[in-house]
């Protein structure tokens, strides 16, 4: 990001920079300060044909090239990720205000997704059966589908798109990352790397727009399976969208994340692992804890013990020393969860910490909002519902752990939940009950790690495939049976 105020060619079409066709530019600004990192003309329709076209042309040659041998550009990529890891933190924090060490971290856990992606030689091979009747063998054999895509949010501008676009290059599939239009400049930059490993013009495709570009994505007869990444409302239109123009789709939407606090925890403990939850990258984590269920007696000490550990948060620029909470990603995401925040107020419940105030950055945004903590908000007040993506984080009380799982069964997302507990009964009810595709036992944020599949239930997923590990092998690929009988009078006598 050496010129970052040039008007950025940040479209990657067969193997060339290009810039997007719209002749108005978007202003990409560092959310804590205001900075003008870039000046960016969105792609549109035009763009996403070229981009299909490439990757279309590159497909038959990339599917062609072993398996074994498309890996050494991710094992090139790989060492390229780490050598430049500090680049690519700082360019996800000055993008989405996120602090150093947490985008170090999601850099970190993208890479993990290309180191899975290597072992695709083993990952992919299919099954057989020999003499599934007399003389007669069956084999499944995957193969790649051809034109593939990724729509991607704000919130992981390195580690989301690379949930995806190393699985489906390993598998010999063609690529087209869309990333968010908010945080274009990560995505850049990791394109620009896999060009650094060699990877043949056309495989990885970038373009970077909004609407129309989807809409153009999820229309074009040659993308073949898109993976989005997103809020509820906009997985809901591309997986219906998507799957009506015939194509394979998984869409990960929004989230409410609901974690038990049972009195048999050690509170101190869990108030800090909670804080770092609800908290750490300003709430905007999909993973994020929004409701905290406190069992019998221990709500009191856990909201007094949540309350100090939340209010000794620094918040600020990402990229000073120190900070421990940067900025909202926009000011309009501010003003969203205010206006949220109150509407929810009005219908009951208290404020515990209230850092609606927020802190100045160093700038001349206002996108702070420091740890905001509200207590006994009712079953009936959206707040316990909507998706707030903010540092604000409720604290209720339960009677019972089977008063506090139906607590959180009632909400409509299903991405995560959590126990926290010392008893091994009730965290095996808990992980038994709890309807939500990825569980926390005695942890904060359970995010899978790349071997596994990153889970999702209800409105936080639409599809069968997940993304990461082996269900990402399957999304990828379509599998070919081949049922064979070779009759000796048939063949040639040697
Ligand atoms: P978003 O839905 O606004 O945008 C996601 C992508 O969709 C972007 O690339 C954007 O350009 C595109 N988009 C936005 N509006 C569109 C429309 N009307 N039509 C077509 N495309 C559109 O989400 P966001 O604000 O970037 O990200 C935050 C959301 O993502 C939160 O809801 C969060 O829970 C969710 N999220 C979910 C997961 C998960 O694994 N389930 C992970 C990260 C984020």
């Amino acid at each position: 990001m050496g010129q970052q105020t040039a008007s950025l060619e940040s479209n990657f079409i067969g193997g060339a920079w290009k810039h997007g066709s719209s002749s108005t530019e978007t202003n990409i600004q560092n959310p804590a300060t205001g900075e003008l990192l870039a000046r960016i003309p969105m792609a549109e329709e035009s763009d996403v044909h070229s981009a299909v076209e490439a990757a279309a042309k590159a497909f038959p040659d990339w599917r062609r090239t072993p398996p074994q041998d498309r890996i050494q550009y991710l094992f090139r990529y790989r060492t390229l990720l780490l050598d430049r890891i500090d680049d690519i933190a700082r360019a996800v924090t000055l993008e989405n205000g996120k602090t150093l060490a947490e985008a170090k971290a999601e850099v970190q856990r993208g890479i993990e997704n290309v180191e899975v992606a290597c072992g695709i030689p083993t990952l992919m091979q299919g099954y057989n059966l020999e003499d599934i009747a007399s003389g007669i063998d069956e084999i499944m054999i995957r193969q790649p589908l051809g034109v593939t895509a990724a729509i991607t949010p704000f919130n992981f501008p390195a580690m989301i798109p690379l949930w995806f676009l190393p699985y489906a290059i390993a598998t010999g599939n063609t690529f087209i990352l869309k990333p968010s239009e908010r945080v274009p400049l990560t995505a850049v930059l990791l394109i620009q790397l896999l060009q650094e490993a060699g990877l043949p013009p056309g495989v990885a495709n970038l373009v970077v727009g909004g609407k129309p570009v989807v809409d153009a994505l999820l229309h074009h007869p040659d993308v073949r399976a898109i993976s989005f990444v997103g809020s509820t409302p906009v997985a809901k239109y591309i997986y219906g969208e998507g799957s009506m123009h015939g194509k394979r789709v998984q869409c990960q939407g929004g989230a409410k994340n609901y974690v038990v606090v049972m009195p048999d925890a050690d509170l101190e403990m869990t108030a800090k692992i909670v804080s770092d939850s609800a908290f750490g990258c300003a709430g905007q984590r999909c993973l994020a804890v929004s409701v905290a269920v406190a069992v019998g007696d221990a709500k009191k000490k856990f909201t007094e013990a949540i309350v100090e550990r939340a209010s000794s948060i620094r918040t600020g620029n990402g990229l000073e020393q120190g900070v421990q909470m940067g900025p909202l990603i926009t000011s309009q995401s501010k003003s969203r969860i205010l206006k949220l925040v109150e509407q929810g107020l009005r219908q009951g419940g208290s404020v515990a910490l209230d850092g609606r105030k927020g802190v100045n950055g160093g700038g001349t945004q206002d996108n702070f909002i420091a740890p905001t903590i509200l207590t006994d908000i009712d079953a009936s007040n959206p707040l316990t519902s909507t998706e707030i993506f903010g540092p604000v984080l409720a604290v209720n009380g339960a009677n019972t752990l089977d008063d506090a799982i139906h607590a959180l069964s009632q909400s409509a997302f299903g991405n995560s939940s959590a126990i926290f507990t010392s008893s091994g009964a009730a965290a095996r009810k808990f992980r038994y009950e709890a309807p939500t595709g990825n569980i926390g036992v005695n942890i904060g944020v359970a995010a899978p790690m790349a071997y596994f599949p990153f889970s999702g239930w209800k409105d936080s997923f639409m599809g069968v495939l997940h993304g990461q590990g082996k269900d990402a092998i399957e999304f990828y690929t379509d599998k070919k049976v081949v049922i064979e009988r070779w009759p000796k009078e048939w063949s040639r006598k040697f």
